[in-house]
């Protein structure tokens, strides 16, 4: 099957048990049982039919073995790590998402489940990170906001030199570009709040795994810890997803003509695209993925200057969060990246000028026309 194809194809299509052909919202959290034991659905943190239907969609996508719906991305982050224990260590890419870097340190940390962040961009820095406790290498790509690109295939060989596993969080290139079980990942995140929902209306998060074992093994820790999705956002996610490719095209080709707009003003420090050949992870990003997305990162050189810019524009609505058909803009390091502490944020390059845009599917001119207008504030 072709991507646009499996997006309505794959999965469980439609019901099987009335023949509905959009997936129905089953909304119930228990199930009459045929005699002790004897029943196909238990109890709905365990299993439910609208959920399971937007798990096997996203396995099927993401070409893994099992798919798990999380009442978010962070929830599923965090069922993740839950796969590890006190004492082991995992290291991550340094530009992480904030939310991410939050759970790691300052409440997994309590739990003595040990990190080492750096940049997975250079596969040396990984090696030297690995220590005898490491479990885990996770890792973003590309990064939010710098669009840092780490080389997926590079990071598998890494974990198989020390047999460890490879998390790959492919929130921002999705599983229509790009596909991290393929290139060697064993559990793929989502925030699926992001471009899989795509409306900005649900918040939810999605981990696919790629072998049976480790399907069982966080299959245990979802209905343990309980951080489930419910049948109403499992709907919505389902019905996000069949026009993922529509709206990832129009999300790039509109990307693409911004970010030439973009290089073609003197006013623009630094301008972060993957798509641009001159990005230091174009070529990597290239040979892993099949699109560059819609989240463009550009320095305007102060943070008096971002402002302006943020309170002028009418298309691109100052918000959190990205993915979605509308136009979004923030500045990292008031919003997003906030939580990160301002001395490692400056480490980083998030400085207080840079302003991140998602690209929504409106028409490229009128996006252009708001971005223009915005930056010739005065
Ligand atoms: C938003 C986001 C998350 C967290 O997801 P939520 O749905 O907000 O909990 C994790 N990773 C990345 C890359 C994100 O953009």
């Amino acid at each position: 099957m072709n991507k646009k194809t499996k997006l309505i194809h794959g999965g469980i299509v439609g019901d099987p048990f009335t023949g509905a052909v959009s997936t129905p919202i089953y909304q119930v959290s228990t199930y009459k049982q045929d005699g002790v034991g004897n029943f196909s659905y238990e109890y709905s943190r365990t299993g439910n039919p609208t959920r399971e239907a937007l798990e096997k969609l996203i396995a099927d996508l993401e070409d893994g073995h099992r798919g798990f719906a999380f009442a978010s991305g962070m929830a599923a982050i965090a069922a993740v790590m839950q796969l590890y224990k006190s004492g082991d260590h995992v290291v991550f890419t340094d530009d992480v998402y904030g939310g991410t870097y939050r759970l790691m340190s300052k409440v997994l940390n309590r739990f003595n489940l040990d990190v080492t962040f750096v940049d997975t961009s250079n596969p040396q820095k990984v090696r030297e990170a690995v220590q005898d406790n490491t479990v885990a290498i996770y890792v973003e790509t590309p990064t939010n906001p710098l669009l840092k690109v780490t080389d997926v295939r590079e990071m598998r060989t890494i974990a198989d030199e020390h047999d460890l596993h490879l998390i790959v969080d492919n929130t921002f290139s999705t599983p229509y570009y790009q596909n991290p079980i393929t290139l060697g990942a064993d559990i793929v995140l989502h925030s699926a709040t992001k471009y899989i929902g795509g409306h900005s209306d649900v918040v939810a998060g999605l981990a696919v795994v790629a072998t049976e074992k480790l399907g069982e093994e966080l299959h245990f820790v979802q209905n343990s810890v309980g951080g489930v999705l419910g049948p109403q956002d499992s709907w919505l996610l389902i019905r996000g997803i069949k026009t993922l490719g529509l709206r990832m095209e129009q999300t790039e080709k509109n990307t693409a003509e911004i970010v030439s707009f973009l290089q073609s003003r003197d006013d623009i420090v630094t301008i972060y695209y993957p798509g641009l050949k001159d990005h230091p992870g174009h070529d990597t990003h290239k040979a892993q993925a099949t699109g560059f997305g819609g989240m463009v990162s550009f320095d305007v050189g102060s943070k008096e200057r971002a402002e302006r810019v943020l309170a002028s524009t009418k298309y691109f609505t100052l918000a959190e969060s990205l993915g979605a058909v509308e136009s979004l803009i923030s500045v990292p390091a008031q919003m997003t990246h906030a939580s990160i502490p301002a001395e490692r944020r400056a480490e980083l390059g998030i400085t207080d000028g840079l302003v991140r845009i998602s690209v929504g599917i409106e028409d490229a001119e009128d996006l252009i026309a708001d971005l223009k207008q915005a930056l010739e504030q005065e």
